[in-house]
């Protein structure tokens, strides 16, 4: 679904040859089409005022035709481990959210890519929501646009764009808005735009396998699966999705994934504690990864109130995590960042939004 606030077009999600041909359209030469999209997707301009060195006449033509998204910054929640939120007002009044993780090597922001989300995993808060809308692409890149400026404002890291890393795991299934997904992608991955390298872009799935095969065929970034379950019983119960795409299905799609240079596919697993932590869980998830080029991510899950699940015991965890190494697996215990703010994984509910369960109870299937 795809909501069009009005029929304007929005100059932030045109694609290049977009620019290009409004360009063109409007008079002008052709490099001012570059001028644009750098200012746009390099500086991040937040309005046409902005852009000094394009003539008035233009960004006054401009004004006329086209609109430009900006998020509006509606809340900003600061983690005593560096790692901050932000919740993002778009033009319509929703709400959605970006997380900014630091780490020594590199510096990631978690995009977000629907208001809400459809999937409804059981164990996730935003599933909680369910979906208002897609975001538009212009949406989605912006999110990095405000998340550069601020951290500069902040002066928490260096550089006209400190991000280095974007995840695609945000509000929302990334592939079920694929549209959007593979525009912003195509700007974000642009050199006249924030200059991201491929190998530093992943996007998540929950498993919508037709559009996995797309989006190996179309792009060239990383793929992670958020898997959660070694049996189609304990993830159709975990995450709905699987009952349209069961779990053989899910892996022949990954091993088809084109993986270049060496990279691998991560597969995520939150652990819920007394669900899917057991040995016997670690030894099929080791079997079912078999022979793909993968990573694990362990995710112990953060209890969210109004959520029936549990953390697992940190003993559980460590034991998880040796089943799988002595398996020869590369297997990662994904730290729990920004808990103190709802940053964490599966926490992503816009506060105070239409959906957010701290307002309005859910009860979980
Ligand atoms: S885990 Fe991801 S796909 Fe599942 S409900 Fe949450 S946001 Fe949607």
């Amino acid at each position: 679904m795809v909501i069009s606030h009005d029929e304007t077009p929005d100059l932030r999600g045109l694609p290049r040859a977009g620019v290009e041909r409004l360009v063109a359209a409007l008079g002008e030469k052709p490099y001012r089409a570059r001028q644009l999209f750098r200012w746009l997707h390099r500086a991040g301009a937040a309005t046409l005022g902005e852009m000094t060195d394009v003539p008035r006449a233009l960004r006054d033509a401009l004004a006329r035709e086209v609109r430009l998204t900006t998020l509006e910054r509606a809340n900003e929640q600061r983690s005593t481990d560096g790692t901050v939120k932000w919740t993002w007002r778009t033009r319509d009044g929703k709400l959605v959210e970006s997380v900014y993780m630091p780490e020594a090597d590199r510096r990631t922001l978690c995009v977000s890519t629907q208001v809400g989300c459809a999937v409804g995993c059981t164990f996730c808060l935003t599933g909680t929501m369910g979906l208002a809308r897609n975001l538009e692409p212009g949406e989605i890149v912006d999110q990095i646009h405000r998340a550069n400026r601020r951290l500069v404002e902040l002066g928490v890291a260096e550089g006209p764009r400190p991000l280095t890393n974007l995840v695609f795991m945000g509000m929302g299934e990334p592939l079920a808005n694929y549209r959007s997904l593979k525009v912003a992608l195509d700007l974000l991955l642009s050199e006249d735009g924030p200059q991201f390298s491929h190998r530093h872009v992943t996007v998540s799935t929950s498993g919508l396998v037709p559009m996995i095969r797309r989006l190996g065929e179309e792009t060239p970034v990383k793929l992670a699966v958020s898997l959660n379950a070694t049996t189609d019983a304990q993830r159709d119960a975990l995450m709905p999705i699987n009952r349209r795409w069961p779990l053989a299905e899910l892996l022949a799609a990954c091993r088809e994934f084109p993986v270049r240079n060496g990279r691998r596919i991560t597969f995520e697993y939150v652990l819920l504690g007394g669900v899917n932590d057991s040995l016997e869980d670690a030894r099929r998830l080791a079997s079912l990864l078999r022979g793909l080029p993968a990573k694990v991510n362990l995710i112990p899950y953060n209890a969210n109130p109004g959520l029936p699940f549990e953390a697992p015991p940190a003993s559980r965890v460590v034991a998880f995590q040796e089943e799988l190494a002595a398996r020869h697996l590369t297997v990662v215990v994904r730290k729990n960042r920004g808990r103190d703010i709802s940053a964490a994984c599966g926490q992503l509910a816009a506060e105070g939004g239409p959906g957010d369960p701290r307002r309005q109870p859910v009860s979980a299937e």
